[in-house]
């Protein structure tokens, strides 16, 4: 009845949506604060009636939008059902198994495997920094690759590479292989590559409105790359389904880009919060990586990562733990609100 193919796919596991109580949860960088009051207007004057057609299949209204807000061409532009959607089809679009590995880093999405997995295609992982930066230089050295991916900031890390780097990697990086970076995060702090769009032609930016502009719930991301890059993923995209952006997310994300500033000033008290908590578990004895995310990575010496992830989880905390070697003893801790930081700060003094 099933398919080889079937047979052999191994999910993605996205962190826990409990269902069974009331947790303070920190697990999946969700974005603490609801969207501004502008959204709650869109939604309140939402002419019902036009849900009987199809959506704009070519976004030309958000694709507007996007480029009088990123500066890019509206042909530059691509939108998808949530970044995961654009992930999955650069990694169709792009990556060639004849042409040599994905590259991408050892710890990392743990999605980029399964797409890898579901197109056939082989990867490498290559090792971090001992500080758990990203180190260019093997990428570079690893000789053929179809291509390269990685979040800036990574996760679940949250370490930041500077456009310094990324720039020197494009240049040594052959122009008929693209280079993705992942900026789900790059909002809390970081610098984006889409400067370097015009330079690059083999560049390609994937974004979403999961973290910065809290509506994770609205399943929406967008990618930004040369015209040709962006033409060759609506052709895959018309190939899997005509109409995977709904009207409604549509005109909602031409209203919150409109209203960038509040998302803007939310995203600006997260920065503060991750600050804040991250010198506060220095204090304790906490070893935490330094975040231009919404989120820490830390672990404290001599206690078990999978130990502090079941004590946090009893005591009604969630936090993401990864039983990776190498990470297995870091937490990865979304920054939340001010008053749940105490909290946490509270239950995490006892380890
Ligand atoms: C959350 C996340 C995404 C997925 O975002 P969606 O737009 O919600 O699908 C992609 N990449 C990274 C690194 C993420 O953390």
């Amino acid at each position: 009845m099933f398919s080889e193919r079937l047979n052999r796919l191994i999910p993605y596991v996205p962190g826990e949506q409990p269902k069974d109580q009331q947790y303070l949860k920190l697990n999946t960088n969700e974005n603490p604060f609801p969207p501004p009051q502008a959204v709650a207007d869109f939604i309140q004057k939402f002419d019902y009636e036009r849900l009987r057609l199809y959506p704009d299949p070519t976004f030309d209204k958000l694709r507007r939008k996007m480029s009088e807000v990123y500066g890019v061409r509206p042909g530059q532009v691509f939108i998808c059902n949530g970044s995961d959607e654009g992930l999955s089809f650069c990694f169709y679009t792009f990556f060639d198994k004849k042409r040599g590995r994905v590259l991408f880093p050892r710890h990392t999405y743990s999605f980029y495997p399964v797409y890898c997995d579901f197109y056939e295609l082989e990867y490498r992982r290559i090792p971090l920094a001992p500080d758990f930066s990203i180190d260019i230089a093997p990428y570079l050295a690893q000789k053929p690759s179809t291509g390269i991916i990685f979040p800036n900031p990574n996760a679940p890390t949250g370490v930041l590479l500077g456009l310094d780097r990324i720039e020197a990697l494009l240049k040594d990086y052959p122009d008929d292989r693209v280079v993705i970076i992942d900026e789900a995060y790059i909002d809390f702090g970081g610098r984006s590559a889409l400067e370097l769009l015009v330079k690059y032609k083999n560049l390609v930016i994937v974004r979403t409105f999961s973290k910065a502009f809290s509506m994770a719930g609205l399943r929406l991301g967008y990618v930004f790359a040369g015209e040709p890059l962006i033409d060759a993923l609506f052709k895959v995209k018309d190939s899997f389904n005509s109409y995977p952006v709904n009207m409604f997310a549509q005109d909602l994300a031409c209203t919150a880009l409109d209203n960038i500033g509040a998302f803007r000033a939310n995203n600006i008290r997260i920065m503060e919060n991750r600050d804040w908590l991250t010198e506060k578990l220095m204090e304790l004895g906490w070893e935490t990586l330094p975040s231009a995310a919404n989120f820490i990575f830390t672990r404290k010496p001599g206690c078990r990562g999978r130990d502090i992830y079941t004590g946090l989880k009893e005591r009604g905390i969630l936090v993401r733990h990864f039983q990776l070697p190498g990470i297995e003893d870091f937490l990865r801790i979304t920054v939340g609100r001010k008053d749940d930081m105490d909290v946490l700060l509270v239950e995490l003094k006892d380890f």
